[in-house]
């Protein structure tokens, strides 16, 4: 099958790709759309050194006989091994065996199909299209920081790097009440977010700006410097995105000033489907974060675009 697979430490496309088997407790998923987000770049570069079918963010039908068979699906990406204590109790995102899609010792969804385990299927709401479904996983990732913070209507929050993670989450946090700026480093990188309603500074002016929490959203290394310069004292950090290397952290400010430090990383896909559901805003707000769309065949050519600067979500079709 065709497949866009890095190996050899780099990204190819094959059409000699092996079409998966389903194992025992599995489905066989038909992909109709994917999503590339800032985590595949860092893979495409090197960072957990995954070789396999890239890819997290998918939509697909259940081609698998079964109580699935022919229904549209998202998977939430963490397989855990289904027996360990952090499985059995809060799930598998922490789970020590666990392998994740397209991340981590399991193939992903930038192919014509992909095996998962039926436990991690998700239906799609009818009324919810593929091109907006497919942003269950980041959606997911977004609540996660309002699932880890509490929300009042007085939080001042600042989410630095308005990009495709970024966006989402400033517009989650606003949805839950808070009063949230985004913080880009160019003008044009804010127009998605001054669209949506959302404050907007730049990223120089927001040193010493005492923000209650501050989302480093911004995968670069020294998001996490900027983020410290612009909390207040006792306030907190939320690392949430990973830049593949390792960033320079003045520890010292986080004791001195009394800083909470949280990362975070993979939310509630069921909450990210309803959510896309019952929400109708949503529709237009990723409309505004779709990009490009490119064919799966030209999946290396998708890549390159979507690591251009100010780019946010490039779609993948088969
Ligand atoms: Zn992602
Ligand atoms: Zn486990």
């Amino acid at each position: 099958m065709l497949a866009l697979v890095r190996d050899e430490a780099r990204v190819r496309l094959t059409d000699t790709w092996p079409a998966p088997t389903p194992g025992p407790d599995e489905v066989l998923v038909r992909i109709t759309c994917a999503g590339i987000c800032g985590t595949d770049l860092a893979i495409a570069d090197g960072y957990a050194e995954f070789t396999g079918v890239l890819g997290h963010e998918f939509v697909g039908v259940v081609e698998t006989d079964g109580p699935w068979r022919g229904r549209r699906v998202a998977v939430g990406i963490n397989v855990g091994c289904g027996a360990c204590r952090r499985c059995l109790g809060p799930g598998p995102e922490h789970c020590a065996r666990r392998q994740v899609l397209g991340i981590r010792g399991r193939d992903g969804g930038f192919a014509e199909y992909t095996a998962v385990p039926a436990r991690n299927l998700h239906a799609v709401p009818d009324d919810v299209a593929d091109a907006r479904a497919v942003f269950a996983e980041p959606l997911a990732a977004a609540l996660r920081v309002a699932e880890q913070i509490q929300i009042r209507p007085s939080l001042r929050v600042a989410v630095l790097g308005p990009g495709r993670l970024g966006s989402l989450i400033a517009a989650v946090l606003a949805r839950a009440g808070a009063d949230v700026t985004a913080v880009g480093r160019r003008e044009s990188s804010l127009a998605v977010a001054r669209r949506w309603g959302l404050a907007t500074a730049a990223i120089e002016d927001v040193a010493g700006a005492d923000f209650d929490v501050v989302v480093d959203a911004t995968g670069h290394r020294d998001g996490f410097a900027r983020a410290a310069a612009a909390v207040r004292p006792e306030g907190t950090i939320v690392v949430k995105s990973t830049c593949g290397v390792p960033a320079a952290v003045d520890l010292d400010s986080v004791v001195v000033r009394e800083l909470r430090v949280i990362g975070s990383r993979c939310g509630p896909m069921a909450a990210a489907l309803r959510a896309l559901h019952t929400d109708g805003a949503w529709r237009d707000r990723l409309d505004d974060l779709i990009d490009a769309r490119f064919a799966l065949a030209d999946g290396v050519a998708a890549l390159a675009r979507a690591a251009e600067p100010g780019v946010r979500k490039v779609l993948l079709l088969p």
